[in-house]
């Protein structure tokens, strides 16, 4: 039997929803449950893909090639389970698949109203794999009392009534404010989102309260009393120093207690947490610290590089250290040498990003850290950007740069050793995209395969030849300069199975760097780091036992 938690929101946004379903679908998983994470967003745009980092933070790419909520991420760090397609939807999505349909006939010539067919689509959408897993965890973004959040509201409250008993349980999270001048935490803004939501017809289960301060038992009698909750099941959600403490901190307060009695599930099975046990041992006892730099573009919202900041964490767990991060503007080094600025770092990554603002700023970081001989990684146009360096600066092509800022201008400014691709082989078939302006859906999308070069120190990095990484770019390497590039000492150690496309880049002749076409910090977890974090932290290691 397929049983769901519905998990709202209320009083404020940013309450760390997405954690607490992260942390819950690890505690059921704890005690032998099996789990599945999804997001229903109520914004409407057709998915995140075209939202600026700024706006919504980092777009979270999917094996099957979705461009989905950064929350997605969350859930597979803490499950392991790899997200699909199908694990998130926007009203965006929802509508637009509503419009299809009429525009083909498929309601007969009936009026299109939001109750059934919107909502219809949303149950439709629930009821996905829904005996693959023992739980379905299904959050719903945004906060209760938003109007575009009404369709979902409605769609979880229908569901919940027309399936069986039992099977359909909600969980709310709030949070108590504290009142300093009065030295007290307030309930009132939770019974209000309560009553909000009792009033379109959800009754919360389970009650998380986010507090700053200890829940007194006399608040906890309150809170169960006015919005109708048993007293077990008002959760305490204390800020926390690491994420990762989450599942132990949900349990210990009685999260997973509380929605396993909700469900009925008794006597519960004993839960295994050595694994969160572990993590946490190692997130809060490093025997040393590395620094490291981000130099990038949207370096003021620390969520546009959500994974890789997690990756670096978990790369860090890997090796006993804390990886303290450095954000660096990349523009900056447009400016000023960016010798004084990155001295002293330990490493150096260059993320992914869109657009030509900053990239000179990027190349010239991986200059600095491949003359200096400081561990570098390059993801995705950090990879290109790296080739473009070399190819400047090794392979005396001085105009190499990347087709993607060249392309609106009239005469080609750039040789272009990054070019747009406009055809590729996806499991053996052709697909070709020739759009441009299209922004949304023209990228070489999700997981592919790469193979790596013998003796090459990837392949030494991931223990095999045969892997598989997940892609969101329009640009590719040109295969016409490896051999240029390669007879000046780098070397093109990934390839995709066709030998068409160059994954992976390193420079044999320095202590560790490596660029690479795809996202590793995708696949990273705190209880499995990805191989190229683990081993970039350890070089990072090295080099701060050096100084
Ligand atoms: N802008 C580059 C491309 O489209 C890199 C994309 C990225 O870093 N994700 O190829």
């Amino acid at each position: 039997m397929a049983r769901y938690v519905f998990i709202t929101g209320g009083v404020v946004s940013s309450l760390g929803k997405g954690l607490a379903s992260a942390a819950l679908g690890a505690l059921l998983q704890a005690r032998g449950f099996s789990v599945r994470l999804r997001k229903l967003d109520p914004y409407l745009n057709v998915d995140p893909g075209t939202m600026s980092p700024f706006e919504h933070g980092e777009v979270f790419v999917t094996d099957d090639g979705a461009e989905t909520d950064l929350d997605l991420g969350h859930y597979e760090r803490f499950t392991g389970v790899a997200a699909r397609n199908t694990d998130s939807v926007s009203s965006g999505r929802i509508y637009s698949t509503v419009l299809e349909k009429e525009r083909r006939g498929d309601y007969l010539g009936k009026t299109i109203q939001v109750i059934p067919h919107v909502t219809n689509q949303i149950k439709e959408f629930l009821t996905i794999g829904d005996n693959e897993v023992d739980f379905q965890l299904c959050e719903i973004g945004g906060t209760v009392g938003d109007i575009e959040g009404l369709p979902f509201f409605e769609a979880i409250r229908q569901f919940a009534q027309e399936r069986p008993r039992g099977e359909c349980i909600f969980m709310h999270l709030t949070l108590l404010p504290w009142i300093a001048a009065s030295g007290e935490l307030k309930t009132k803004p939770t019974q209000h989102s309560v009553k909000e939501l009792r009033s379109i017809g959800i009754a919360p289960d389970v009650l998380v309260c986010r507090s700053e301060r200890a829940i007194p038992e006399k608040e906890r009698e309150k809170l169960a009393l006015f919005c109708n909750v048993r007293l077990d099941s008002v959760i305490a959600a204390y800020d926390l120093k690491s994420i990762y403490e989450a599942p132990l901190a949900y349990h210990r307060e009685g999260l997973d207690q509380a929605v396993l009695d909700a469900f009925g599930i008794s006597p519960a099975p004993r839960p295994n947490l050595s694994r969160w046990e572990d993590v946490a041992d190692r997130v809060f006892n490093p025997e040393g610290e590395v620094r490291v730099a981000i130099v990038g573009k949207y370096t003021q919202l620390e969520d546009a590089y959500k994974s890789i900041a997690e990756a670096l964490t978990h790369g860090g767990m890997a090796n006993r250290v804390k990886v303290r991060i450095e954000w660096v503007d990349a523009e900056l080094f447009e400016r000023e040498d960016p010798g004084p600025w990155l001295e002293g770092f330990h490493a150096i990554l260059v993320p992914g990003g869109f657009g030509e603002r900053g990239t000179e700023g990027k190349i010239r970081a991986a200059q600095f850290a491949r003359t200096r001989k400081i561990p570098y990684l390059g993801i995705c146009l950090g990879m290109q950007m790296a080739v473009v360096e070399a190819a400047r600066n090794l392979a005396g092509m001085d105009k190499a740069g990347s087709q993607e800022f060249d392309h609106e201008a009239g005469a080609a400014r750039f040789e272009p050793v990054i070019f747009h691709l406009k055809e590729w082989i996806k499991d053996n078939q052709k697909i070709a995209r020739d759009v441009l302006d299209n922004k949304g859906g023209t990228m070489r999308l999700g997981a592919y395969a790469a193979t790596l070069a013998e003796g090459s120190k990837v392949a030494e990095i991931y223990g095999k030849h045969d892997i598989e990484e997940r892609h969101r770019h329009r640009y590719e390497v040109d295969i016409k300069y490896r051999d240029a590039l390669e007879s000046h000492g780098l070397r093109f150690s990934g390839m995709s199975p066709d030998g068409r496309l160059p994954e992976i880049v390193e420079v044999p002749d320095h202590p560790w760097f490596i660029g690479v076409q795809f996202h590793p910090e995708l696949k990273s977890k705190p209880f499995d780091p990805h191989p190229l974090f683990k081993d970039f932290v350890r070089a990072a290691k090295e080099v701060s036992r050096l100084v």
